[in-house]
């Protein structure tokens, strides 16, 4: 997509929620939700994937976010750079859109904004967040889930009339 025809994005979001299959084993996860359809549709959604902006190929191993704050492949892999990269570059684009609301994949190593897996590669599922939502979340930025559409819903609501006052 060309970004620089729009500077009516609002949400930051992932670009597997809208249909692209950017996952580590090439899906999609995209949502059904009209909301989204809605909000694209009025091109408020600027889509996202900070794994593969940051880098790293599609399919591609999966990841978990390690206690001390690497990210590693289950065979040990070190791919902490590129996820650091795609969620720098996830910023970046909020900040030159002037954009404070995120939907992020739940449960991901980058977009997790509440939860993430343990880093041990068990299934489970601990509290934390991934490395873009938590960059995000420290620069002021509201990270919502695709569970969470209600709540981004309202906060669209409230951001409305201060966009149009400026
Ligand atoms: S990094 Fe985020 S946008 Fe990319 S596939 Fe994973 S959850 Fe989706």
């Amino acid at each position: 997509m060309d970004c620089q025809q729009s500077s009516e994005f609002r949400v930051l979001t992932s670009a597997c929620l809208l249909g692209q299959p950017v996952r580590y084993d090439g899906q999609a996860k995209g949502s059904a939700d009209p909301r989204l359809a809605q909000w694209r549709e009025q091109g408020w959604l600027l889509p996202v994937c900070p794994e593969v902006e940051g880098g790293l190929p599609t399919p591609r191993p999966p990841a978990e976010c390690q206690r001390d704050g690497r990210v590693k492949t289950e065979a040990g892999k070190d791919v902490s750079a590129p996820f650091y990269r795609g969620a720098r570059l996830a910023l970046a684009l909020c900040q030159r859109y002037g954009i404070t609301l995120a939907l992020l994949k739940a449960n991901s190593p980058s977009c997790g904004n509440e939860r993430i897996y343990s880093g041990r590669f068990d299934g489970q599922l601990v509290t934390g967040e991934g490395v873009t939502a938590a960059l995000l979340k420290q620069h002021g930025i509201r990270v919502f889930n695709e569970s969470q559409l209600d709540e981004l819903a309202q906060a669209l609501d409230r951001t409305r009339p201060q966009q149009g006052s400026d």
